[in-house]
C-alpha cells in the first residue's frame, strides 16, 4: 500500500517524500480514508504509531479542497492536546505535512504570554493546535471564535483527562458547533474515554491499532531490583557500565528530577531536567541541547515529556515507575521507534512493587528482572507476575532445573528481555474524572 492509494492529493504526497514516509502505518492506513470520507473516528493508538498523520494529512487534504477561506479569529480545524509540548511536537508535524499547502497552522498553549497569540490570530489560523486551558482563555477573550470549525481533533485523550482537563474539555465542547467532524485518539479505551466519545462523536468508526506491530516490540525492557537510596548509585553504575551516551530518564517528581540532575552534575555528568515548574523556554532549551546531543542525560517527569519527539532514542530509564501504569507505555514509546532498536531499563524498589505489578498487568507480561551485583536489594522487591498477582512472602527456593542456569519461574516468564507490549485495553490504574457536559458544580 502507498500513500496515492488511500487517495491523497500531490501537495501532500510530495511533503510525506520529503520527509521520508514511504508505506502508511496501519493507523494511517485505517484513518486517512475514514478521515477523507468524513467519518467520525475514534482509534486506539499510541505515540510511536504515526498517529498525527494518521489525523493531519487527511484534515488538511479536507480544508485545502473544501470549505471557504478562515475568517478573522477564526480556526477551521482544531488540534487539542494535553500538554505544550505535545502542542509544539504535533504542530511542528503539522506544519511539514502542510508545507505545500497554502493553509495557515498555529500552536497556542499556557505558560507563555497571551498577546502574542492573539495577535497571531487575528487574520484566522486553518489548523489550531492548542492545549485545552489557553484554548478557553482566547475563546473567553474574544481572541477566537469556534463558528467555522470544521474538524475537531482529540489528541492522547485519555492523557487528557488524566491530567484533570475533563471540565475543561466540557467548556470547549459547549463552544463547538454541533455540525463537525470529531476525531479521538487515545491510548486506552477506558470507560471514561468511551464516556467522552458518546458525547462528541458520531457514529465514529473504530480504529484499533495493537502497538504489537509498531514501535514496541522492538523494545528490550527489564527491571534492576534495588534498595530505593541506592537507585541515583545504581544509575551511575549503570551509565559507566553500558557507556550510555544518550538516556531519557524518567523520575516520578519534579523534585525527584532535581535531586537526580544535581547529583549527575556533581559528577561532572552532562545532565539536564525538564518538569512542569520549569519556564517553558527553559525547558525547550533542555530539549533542543539533548536533541543535539549536548546534554547526555535529560531526566523529566512524565507531564513535561508529553510529546517529546526524539528519534533514534537508544535508551528510556525508568529511574521511579510511573503512577500511572499506561504512561509506562508512553515511556517507552520513546525508544524503539520506526523499527530501530531500543532499551528500556526500570529501576525499581520495594515500596513500587504495585505499580510494577499493575503494568505487567496492563501489558501482559511479566518483566525480567536482572539482579546487578553489589546492588542486591536489602528490601526484596516481591515477585510480581501479569495476573496483578504480588507475592508479598519470598517464596520457597525451588530446586533448580537442569536447564534453567538458576533463573526464577514466574508463570509467564520472559527469558528473553525481548518482548512485546501488548494492547492496553484493560481500565486505568487510576481513577479519573469523569466527563461532565453539565454545568459547573458549585464547590
Ligand atoms: P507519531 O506516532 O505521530 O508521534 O509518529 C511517530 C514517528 O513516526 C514520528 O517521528 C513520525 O515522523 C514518524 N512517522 C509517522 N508516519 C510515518 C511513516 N508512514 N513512515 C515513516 N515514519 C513515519
Amino acid at each position: 500500500m502507498t500513500f496515492a492509494t488511500l487517495g491523497l492529493i500531490e501537495p501532500l504526497l510530495r511533503a510525506l517524500e520529503t520527509l521520508g514516509y514511504q508505506t502508511p502505518t496501519p493507523v494511517q492506513a485505517q484513518a486517512i480514508p475514514a478521515v477523507l470520507a468524513g467519518r467520525d473516528l475514534m482509534a486506539a493508538a499510541q505515540t510511536g504509531t504515526g498517529k498525527t498523520a494518521g489525523f493531519a494529512v487527511p484534515l488538511l487534504q479536507l480544508l485545502t479542497m473544501e470549505g471557504p477561506k478562515v475568517s478573522a479569529n477564526s480556526v477551521r480545524a482544531l488540534i487539542l492536546c494535553p500538554t505544550r509540548e505535545l502542542a509544539e511536537q504535533v504542530h511542528a508535524s503539522v506544519a511539514e505535512y502542510a508545507q505545500n499547502l497554502p493553509l495557515t497552522t498555529y500552536a497556542v498553549y499556557g505558560g507563555v504570554s497571551i498577546n502574542p497569540q492573539m495577535m497571531k490570530l487575528r487574520k484566522g489560523v486553518d489548523v489550531l493546535v492548542a492545549t485545552p486551558g489557553r484554548l478557553i482563555d482566547l475563546f473567553r477573550q474574544n481572541a477566537l471564535k469556534l463558528n467555522q470549525l470544521q474538524t475537531l481533533v482529540l489528541d492522547e485523550a485519555d492523557r487528557m483527562l488524566d491530567l484533570g482537563f475533563s471540565e475543561e474539555l466540557a467548556n470547549i465542547y459547549r463552544m463547538l458547533p454541533k455540525k463537525r467532524q470529531t476525531l479521538l485518539f487515545s491510548a486506552t479505551f477506558s470507560d471514561e474515554i468511551r464516556q467522552l466519545a458518546g458525547q462528541m462523536l458520531n457514529d465514529p468508526l473504530t480504529v484499533e491499532v495493537s502497538p504489537r506491530n509498531v514501535a514496541a516490540n522492538t523494545v528490550k525492557q527489564w527491571v534492576v531490583p534495588v534498595d530505593k537510596k541506592r537507585k541515583a548509585e545504581l544509575f551511575v553504575h549503570l551509565m559507566r557500565k553500558g557507556r550510555w551516551k544518550q538516556v531519557l530518564v524518567f523520575a516520578k517528581t519534579r523534585n525527584g528530577v532535581d535531586a537526580l540532575v544535581e547529583k549527575l552534575q556533581g559528577l561532572g555528568i552532562n545532565a539536564d531536567g525538564i518538569h512542569g515548574d520549569k519556564p517553558q523556554a527553559t525547558r525547550q532549551r533542555a530539549l533542543d541541547r539533548f536533541k543535539s546531543s549536548d546534554v547526555q542525560i535529560l531526566v523529566a517527569t512524565d507531564v513535561a515529556a508529553r510529546g517529546l519527539d526524539i528519534e533514534d532514542l537508544p535508551l528510556v530509564v525508568n529511574f521511579d515507575l510511573p503512577i500511572v501504569a499506561e504512561d509506562y507505555i508512553h515511556r517507552i514509546g520513546r525508544t524503539g521507534r520506526a523499527g530501530n532498536t531500543g532499551e528500556a531499563i526500570s529501576l525499581v524498589c520495594a515500596d513500587e512493587v504495585n505499580m510494577l505489578s499493575a503494568i505487567e498487568m496492563l501489558t501482559r507480561q511479566t518483566l525480567t528482572r536482572k539482579m546487578e551485583q553489589d546492588f542486591e536489594p536489602e528490601h526484596r522487591v516481591p515477585d510480581t507476575d501479569a495476573t496483578g498477582q504480588v507475592v508479598k512472602k519470598p517464596k520457597k527456593p525451588k530446586k533448580p532445573k537442569a536447564s534453567g542456569g538458576g533463573k526464577r519461574n514466574l508463570g509467564k516468564w520472559v527469558e528473553s528481555g525481548e518482548v512485546s507490549v501488548a494492547e492496553p485495553s484493560i481500565k486505568p490504574v487510576r481513577k479519573v474524572p469523569a466527563f461532565n457536559t453539565g454545568p459547573r458544580k458549585k464547590k
